[in-house]
Formats: C-alpha cells, sequence, structure tokens
C-alpha cells in the first residue's frame, strides 16, 4: 500500500519499518493534509520598545491546530517539513499570511513591522527574491514593514548566494535579522559581510542573566558590539522585571518574553497593541 505525501514521494509499507519511522511517516503525511486542510495559523509576539514600553513589532509563530491532537509545537514539524521537503510550501503559507494580516491591521490603523522565521531551503529557491516583492506588493505593503529572521547555520551554508540574495532583499528595503545570536557556529566575520539591521539575543543567554555572571557579559557584550555595528538588538525570552531591567541598563533596544506577552491570535495582538500606545508610562519600573 502506497500513501501520496508531498509532490513526488511515496512512502510504501514495509514490515520492517520500526515504530519511530512509522510515526514520522504518519506525521509527514498529516503536515502534507494541514497545509491542504488549513490546519496552520500564526501567533504573534509583540515586540516592545525597551525604552517607551510599547510594541514597535510582531513576531509571527506558526501553530498548527491538529484535529483531534493537542499542540504540535513548530520546534518539532518545522524540522520534519525541512526534510520532507514541505517546508518550501509551509514557508511560503507563512509569508503570505503575514503580509494579510499587516494588511489587516494598516486598514485598521495598526501600522506594525512583522517578522518571519526562515528556514535555509527557503532561501534556495531562486524565486525567493522575486516571491517576497510580490507578496508584498500584493498587499500593499512597503517592504520595511517586513523583517526576515535567519539563523548564523542557514547564513554559513551557502555563504557567497546567500549574500547576493540577502543584498537582494537589503537594496528592496526589507529588514534582516539574526535570531537565536550567540548559539550557531559561525565567525563573527559574516556581520560585516551581510546586510543586516538586528540581532536577536538567544533566550539561553537571557534566562539567567540577573544571576549568572557570564550570561550578564554576554549579555553586555553583544548589546555593545551591535552598538558599533549599527545594529538594533532584540532580546529574547525576557520572563523577569529583573532580565528587563538589566537588558535596559546594557542598552538593549527591544525585547519580547512571557514578561510582555505569549504569542497570540491576531486580534489579541491589536488589543495588546492599542493599550500599549494608550499607556504613558512603560510597563516596567527599575
Ligand atoms: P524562535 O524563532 O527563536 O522563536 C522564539 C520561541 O520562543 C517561540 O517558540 C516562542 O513562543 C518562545 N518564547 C517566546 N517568549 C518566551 C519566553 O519568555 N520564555 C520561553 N521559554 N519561551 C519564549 P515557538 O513558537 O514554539 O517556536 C519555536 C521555533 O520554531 C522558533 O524559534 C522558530 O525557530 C521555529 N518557528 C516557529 N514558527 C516558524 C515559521 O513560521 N517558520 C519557520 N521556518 N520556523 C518557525
Ligand atoms: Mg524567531
Ligand atoms: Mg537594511
Ligand atoms: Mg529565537
Amino acid at each position: 500500500r502506497a500513501k501520496a505525501n508531498g509532490r513526488n514521494r511515496f512512502h510504501f509499507y514495509n514490515p520492517q519499518l520500526d515504530r519511530e519511522q512509522l510515526e514520522r511517516v504518519a506525521l509527514e503525511n498529516a503536515l502534507f493534509h494541514a497545509l491542504q486542510h488549513g490546519e496552520f495559523e500564526l501567533h504573534y509576539q509583540p515586540q516592545v520598545d525597551i525604552r517607551t514600553g510599547r510594541i514597535d513589532g510582531a513576531e509571527a509563530l506558526i501553530r498548527w491546530n491538529r484535529p483531534g491532537h493537542s499542540l504540535v509545537s513548530p520546534g518539532c514539524f518545522i524540522p520534519l517539513a525541512e526534510e520532507c521537503g514541505l517546508i518550501g510550501d509551509i514557508g511560503n503559507w507563512v509569508l503570505e499570511e503575514a503580509c494579510a494580516q499587516m494588511q489587516r491591521w494598516q486598514r485598521e490603523g495598526i501600522r506594525l513591522r512583522v517578522s518571519v522565521n526562515l528556514s535555509a531551503l527557503q532561501l534556495e529557491d531562486p524565486g525567493f527574491c522575486d516571491r517576497v516583492a510580490q507578496i508584498l506588493e500584493r498587499h500593499t505593503l512597503e517592504p520595511d514593514q517586513l523583517e526576515l529572521e535567519l539563523t548564523e547555520s542557514l547564513l554559513m551554508k551557502h555563504v557567497d548566494a546567500t549574500v547576493d540574495l540577502l543584498r537582494q532583499l537589503d537594496r528592496m528595503g526589507v529588514h534582516l535579522s539574526i535570531d537565536d545570536f550567540g548559539t550557531g557556529y559561525s565567525s563573527l566575520s559574516y556581520l560585516k559581510r551581510f546586510p543586516l539591521d538586528k540581532l536577536k539575543i538567544d533566550q539561553s543567554f537571557v534566562r539567567e542573566i540577573s544571576i549568572d555572571q557570564d550570561d550578564a557579559v554576554i549579555c553586555r557584550t553583544i548589546i555593545s558590539m551591535a552598538e558599533n555595528l549599527n545594529l538594533k538588538v532584540t532580546a529574547e525570552g525576557v520572563e523577569q522585571t529583573e532580565q528587563l531591567a538589566l537588558l535596559a541598563e546594557f542598552g538593549c533596544h527591544q525585547y519580547q518574553g512571557f514578561l510582555f506577552s505569549r504569542p497570540v491570535p491576531a486580534p489579541e495582538l491589536a488589543q495588546l497593541y492599542r493599550q500599549s500606545q494608550t499607556e504613558t508610562e512603560p510597563a516596567w519600573e527599575i
């Protein structure tokens, strides 16, 4: 018995497949089905300007509402989608949906920059840049409303081809940031080669920033290096006021984390945005 999975792939029943492999195949088939049946949704986590306490961006994070199942985390199904070749279609859906949402917000008077996570394989699509341009145009958005999050390993993969592509995106006006900064294997020289706008300090350095001196030094160093390179810095995974106070002291520009809000559905993000615009004081005090 063969079951279609993706465009050119078939999985044949083989009694030697072990349980794990069978579960994988089932999950891959479910992913394919999910894309066709609209089971994906984007949630948005506010990105907050540390100085003003106001929301000035949002990160789009994919969610899979799998009928009859509890939430499957993207940390689990994104790597699988990368392996089985579905990430291209899923990634396109994410870009499309994030831009459609920005346009809806814009009509409600909410102008937010939205960041979208990219997988390495998406950059291997030679038409990627044109696709981004078309999506932006179709939704009447300015390119600088879109931010693309890249990882260090993605940047290090095909350096020359990637530099060209990112330069094209940069010339168009799209913002580029490095996600999970500090965790990848990389050389710092790429910070000069790529036209970046922002570094996102990985949450593993933020978690113990107020109790571990080394983490505090790492955060402080990333922030001052970014400052000198003319890059913005966002701290990820901020859960406590003490963490935020230190990041503010170090001169960090922006943060996101459960302290302000978890990733939420689009209507809730709009509500949080309006609230944060009317509040006069930052949501935190040192
Ligand atoms: P990421 O891009 O680094 O996203 C940050 C993750 O940290 C999110 O997990 C978010 O919910 C979580 N987070 C935010 N604030 C806090 C906090 O204060 N404490 C803690 N402990 N966690 C926090 P999520 O949504 O499960 O996503 C996991 C990863 O999956 C993302 O990491 C990203 O690498 C990937 N991902 C998510 N959506 C997409 C997508 O649309 N495309 C691609 N290619 N990858 C995606
Ligand atoms: Mg991210
Ligand atoms: Mg730029
Ligand atoms: Mg991250």
